[in-house]
C-alpha cells in the first residue's frame, strides 16, 4: 500500500476495464513522472467527455452532436443498415472499409442469466428507422458469441415479419488456429456460412 493519494489513484484505475493491479500502479507512476501540461490535458479530457459525448438520436453511436457523423454523411448509402451491439463495433467495422451504410447500435446483447431482454435493447427504435425510410438490407453484426447469436436470432424473426432482406455476417475458424480447438459456436458458424469450391 501506498499512501494517500498514489494509492487512491491506483485503485482507480484498477477499477477500470482490463487493467490490474500491476498496470494500475505503472500508470500511476507514469502520471506522478510526467510532464504537467501531459497531465492536465489528459484531466481536462477525463472532465469533459461525460458531458460533450452523447448518443447518435438516429442510430445510437457514440457523437458530440444530436447526429453521429456517420448519419450526417449523405454519401453513405441510406439503405443498407448494419445492426452491431456497441460503438466500439461501428469503429471495427468502419475500419474494414468494406461498409459504406448506416449503422444501429443496439446497446449490448439479449443475455438472459444478466437480466437483459429485447426490451432494453434499442429495438423499438430500429423497428422505427425500418418503417420510416426504405431499407434494401440489414446485415447483423452482432458479437460471435452465445449473447450475439440469440440476439441475431430474435432480431432476424422479428425482421422477417416486415419483409426486410436480413444477412448476417460470415463467421469462420480463425486463421493459423486447429479444428479441434474451435468452440462449438465457431464451428458451428463456419459451417453455415461454408463456401462452395
Ligand atoms: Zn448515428
Amino acid at each position: 500500500m501506498y499512501e494517500g493519494i498514489i494509492q487512491d489513484l491506483i485503485d482507480e484505475f484498477g477499477r477500470l476495464p482490463g487493467i490490474g493491479p500491476k498496470s494500475a500502479q505503472r500508470i500511476t507512476f507514469h502520471i506522478v513522472q510526467s510532464q504537467s501540461a501531459d497531465v492536465s490535458r489528459l484531466a481536462e479530457l477525463l472532465s469533459h467527455v461525460r458531458e460533450r459525448v452523447r448518443f447518435c438520436e438516429v442510430c445510437g453511436n457514440v457523437s458530440e452532436q444530436d447526429r453521429c457523423s456517420i448519419c450526417r454523411d449523405a454519401r453513405r448509402d441510406q439503405t443498407l443498415i448494419c445492426v452491431v451491439e456497441e460503438p466500439k463495433d461501428v469503429v471495427a467495422v468502419e475500419r474494414t472499409r468494406q461498409f459504406r451504410g448506416l449503422y444501429h447500435v443496439l446497446g449490448g446483447a439479449i443475455s438472459p442469466i444478466d437480466g437483459i431482454g429485447p426490451d432494453d435493447l434499442s429495438i423499438t427504435q430500429l423497428m422505427r428507422r425500418l418503417s420510416d425510410v426504405e431499407i434494401k438490407e440489414v446485415i447483423i453484426a452482432t458479437d460471435p458469441n452465445l449473447e450475439g447469436e440469440a440476439t441475431a436470432m430474435y432480431l432476424s424473426r422479428l425482421l422477417k415479419t416486415v419483409d426486410i432482406p436480413v444477412s448476417r455476417l460470415a463467421s469462420g475458424l480463425p486463421v493459423g488456429g486447429d479444428l479441434e480447438f474451435a468452440d462449438e459456436v465457431t464451428l458451428g458458424r463456419a459451417f453455415e456460412g461454408r463456401l462452395t469450391l
